[in-house]
């Protein structure tokens, strides 16, 4: 039983920003916006689980902005936001958490600092909102006209995730349902329960406007303003069997790829040039040769680890260029479908992945078709 799961509401449908997508699918510093806070939260140790509630029209489009993610499975959410936090809510009732964070899917720079904070106020109170105070003037206004200045030295603005102990908050929207309460912390002092405010961020705003993806992107980029360039380079050789694993792809051959996991040269060589560009050594470190589990082991999974890596890092992946290298099999009809699952792994646009092929004129290893090899290029943005 987890102690805690995140809860990510993103059921709406965002038309504000005027786009035929979601805002919360639309890209943002190369990956879906609502990617953000779900790799976030899932690689926080302090979180058990994380289940988006989404509105199933958004399937497809969330399959490919959680692809990768070890996420619990997406359910339906509702007509308002109050809807589909309740329903949410009670999903996880098979889980019966202690505690649960409610988190807006179109808050994407939230941090850990962040939920630290709220996780350890709600070990002492039932509720924790992240806040911070007013400080511009507020006004009271009515046509353009000011009617007064409010006094705006108890005012506080409040973000999410708002963290509460499950049972109280499921009581609490059960009560509350059919209302229109502006957040759950409203849903909370409703049902008498206090709210705790803890520190938050300036950084965790609120993508509601076209302005605000603009401005979201701009910060994006200068916060990842560290650019990187890493290499690999992987050698596998042919031997019996009827198909080789390329670039995550299942490719009929006349002969198989010999080799400790699957053999897939295009994403060893993919996952040691991520590995590289992040200095955390090579894919033999991460994933050892001598470790019985890895054997015959899908070659996503160290993709994907290396992935990881980068997102723990607050990082996020540019482009990735992977070149094979063999007279045989042909690639150019299965090239499609490696980009779209190197993408898909990576869960960045399949515009940020390349692959390409060549042969080296019958010359040499790959020349006589004794075995294949792979070079790959991978340029990560991390925070500066
Ligand atoms: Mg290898």
């Amino acid at each position: 039983m987890p102690s805690c799961i995140a809860l990510v509401v993103a059921a709406g449908r965002g038309t504000r920003l005027g786009a035929t997508l979601p805002k919360q699918y639309l890209p943002l510093a190369g990956k879906p916006l609502l990617r953000h806070a779900l790799e976030t939260l899932a690689a926080h140790p302090g979180i058990g689980g994380v289940r988006v509630v989404y509105n199933p029209d958004d399937a497809a489009v969330l399959a490919r902005a959680s692809a990768g993610l070890d996420l619990l499975p997406p359910v339906g959410g509702g007509a308002a936001r109050q809807d589909s936090v309740r329903l949410g809510l009670e999903s996880l009732a098979e889980f019966a958490p202690e505690q649960v964070l409610i988190h807006d899917g179109a808050r994407p720079f939230l941090d850990h600092g962040t939920i630290d904070r709220v996780l350890a106020a709600l070990a002492e109170a039932p509720a924790a909102v992240p806040a911070l105070k007013v400080a511009d003037t507020v006004k009271r206004a009515d046509d353009g006209r000011v009617l007064e200045t409010v006094d705006r030295a108890n005012l506080w603005r409040a973000q999410t995730p708002q963290g509460f102990r499950y049972r109280d908050i499921l009581a609490a929207h059960r009560a509350a349902t059919g209302l229109d309460l502006p957040d759950d912390a409203a849903v909370a002092e409703r049902a008498g329960l206090a709210v705790r405010l803890v520190a938050g961020s300036e950084d965790n705003v609120k993508v509601t406007t076209a302005e605000d993806l603009a401005r979201a992107e701009r910060w994006a980029a200068a916060w990842l303003g560290d650019v990187r360039t890493g290499q690999g380079f992987d050698v596998h050789a042919f031997g019996p069997g009827d198909h080789v694993w390329l670039c995550g792809v299942k490719v009929p051959h006349d002969h198989g790829l010999v080799g400790h996991s699957d053999a897939d040269c295009g994403l060893h060589a993919l996952t040691d040039a991520i590995l590289g560009a992040l200095g955390a050594g090579d894919i033999g470190v991460h994933f050892p040769p001598s470790d019985p589990q890895w054997r015959g082991a899908p070659s996503h999974r160290f993709l994907r680890h290396a992935a990881d890596l980068v997102a723990q890092a607050g990082g996020s992946v540019a482009h990735v260029d992977v070149t094979l290298i063999c007279e045989r099999p042909k690639i150019g009809p299965h090239r499609a479908a490696m980009v779209a699952r190197i993408a898909e792994i990576l869960g960045v646009d399949p515009q940020r992945v390349s692959v390409k092929a060549t042969t080296t004129e019958t010359l040499g290893f790959t020349g006589r078709g004794e075995g294949m090899a792979a070079q790959a290029v991978a340029t990560l943005r991390l925070p500066l």
